[in-house]
This record gives C-alpha cells, sequence and structure tokens, in this order.
C-alpha cells in the first residue's frame, strides 16, 4: 500500500507564521492544501481533495474572493485530479474520498471524481445540505456538490482509536480508515487516521493551523502574537481544548501516530 502526500494549494496568507515560524500580523506567510492519496487493492482513495479544477479555471466568486483572501496561487496544475495524473493513475480511479469536513477548500474537487463515494460525518453532511449560518452558507458551496455525489454519512462512534471515541474502520482492500471526530472548526469536522506499515498518519484537517499548536516536545508560542492567535482560533472555530488532546495522544504515542493539518508546510 502506497501513500502519497498532496500539496492541491499554495497559499500565502496574511498572519500565518511561514515555516521556520516567523511571520507578522500584516506579512503574508506561507500555507498548502494538505491532501492524501492512497493506493490501495481496490482502487485509489483520497482524503481530503483541496481546490477542483472548476474552481482554478472558472471560480465562482466565493471561491474566487476566498483564493484572493488566503493569497491562493491559482493554479490547475495543484488540484487532485491533475496530481493524480501525473502520478500515472487514472482519476476515474478515485473509488473513496475522506473529507475532514466539506469547507471549499477541502471538498472543491469532489466534482473532479464524481463516481467516488465521499466519506464524512453525519453532522458535516447535514450542515453541508443545510447550512445555517453566514459562513456555512459561504463556505459549502454548492457548486461542489452539484454532481450529486455518493455521500456515505458515518456516525463517528461505537469504535476506538487511541482512547478516541471514533466510527468503526473503515477497509478498503488492505488499507484501513478511520474517522475520529473532532466537532468544532464544523458541526462534523473529523480527523482521518490512515494505518501505514510503522503506525498511522493523521490528518487532522483544520483543527490547527501551527504544528506547535499540538507538538508535546515544543513550548507552544504562536509567532504573530495573542491576537493573532484569538483572530484565527475564534474566527475560524479552532477550539483549543481539541490541541491538548492532541499533544496528549502525540506525547503517548508519537512513535506510533504522525499528525499533521492542512495547511502548514509540510
Ligand atoms: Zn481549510
Amino acid at each position: 500500500m502506497r501513500i502519497h502526500h498532496l500539496n492541491c494549494g499554495t497559499m500565502r496568507p496574511y498572519g500565518i507564521p511561514r515555516k521556520d515560524g516567523t511571520g507578522g500580523f500584516f506579512a503574508r506567510g506561507e500555507g498548502m492544501i494538505h491532501c492524501l492519496l492512497v493506493e490501495t487493492g481496490e482502487g485509489l482513495a483520497l482524503v481530503d481533495t483541496g481546490w477542483g479544477l472548476g474552481d482554478y479555471l472558472e471560480p465562482s466568486f466565493a471561491v474566487g474572493f476566498f483564493m484572493d483572501f488566503c493569497g491562493f496561487a491559482r493554479d490547475p496544475e495543484k488540484t487532485a485530479a491533475r496530481r493524480v495524473a501525473r502520478l500515472g493513475c487514472d482519476p476515474a480511479d478515485v473509488k473513496h474520498i475522506f473529507l475532514t469536513h466539506m469547507h471549499l477548500d477541502h471538498a472543491g474537487g469532489l466534482p473532479d471524481f464524481p463516481k467516488a463515494i465521499v466519506h464524512l460525518a453525519a453532522p458535516e453532511l447535514k450542515a453541508c445540505l443545510d447550512p445555517q449560518t453566514i459562513m456555512e452558507r459561504f463556505a459549502y458551496r454548492p457548486e461542489h456538490q452539484a454532481h450529486g455525489p455518493q455521500w456515505q454519512a458515518h456516525t463517528l462512534s461505537g469504535g476506538r482509536w487511541f482512547g478516541f471515541e471514533c466510527a468503526p474502520p473503515i477497509r478498503i482492500g488492505e488499507a484501513e480508515f478511520v474517522m475520529i471526530p473532532f466537532a468544532g472548526h464544523t458541526r462534523g469536522h473529523a480527523a482521518v487516521a490512515v494505518r501505514t506499515d510503522d503506525g498511522w498518519l493523521l490528518h487532522c484537517g483544520d483543527l490547527y493551523v501551527y504544528p506547535p499548536q499540538v507538538e508535546p516536545a515544543r513550548p507552544y508560542k504562536y509567532p504573530n502574537g495573542a491576537l493573532m492567535e484569538a483572530i484565527i482560533t475564534t474566527g475560524f472555530h479552532m477550539p483549543r481544548r481539541h490541541w491538548a488532546t492532541l499533544r496528549d495522544l502525540l506525547r503517548d504515542h508519537g512513535d506510533e501516530v504522525r499528525a499533521f493539518c492542512s495547511h502548514a508546510v509540510w
């Protein structure tokens, strides 16, 4: 089983630290959209899609606005569809997509894989099909669902993963995926764990944006100051209680779990 880390978007948003930890309130940082491509015996699986071809080539007003706001380079070569093809795989072989959440920069590629089964937490599907707040109406884009995805909504309970309540593992060929609920950033935000030959990769989506927020070894300090941290965590609903939980997990099981988030440069 092979796993590929894909960068499906390069971004230069204000306030987000650069990889070396430097940055400032009025400085452009650097970020990416981190997706996984998993080759299984039963086709390909993606974890998050990033932007889709339509987003880069003919963005809706909302998508274009958000891309400019975050300083995204509009480069269709960064889409998961083109990335998959460049790896020598057929995008039509993408049979499963696991989503941390349905926000526009994570699910924009769904129309490029219209036949894939889309796995997500049940509350997330409910939120994107029936958005309630201004933020939900903005960030869940109708154009990303207009093709009628084959939803597979999961109730994230009944299983256990390192002590976390989660959905029972989903097996695709020899690959194993575990969806762990971390609601907050969205109603049904989840982390997606993928079993590898030497432990687990944990895709944390938008649970955090800056790795020291959850790293047990490095004391947490946001380089842009408390104000920026407050804007990011409050504005984007990233609950700090999850960081403490993740830090505990990585302290106790750091040799078995490798965590990363969507937007920090890998
Ligand atoms: Zn995001």
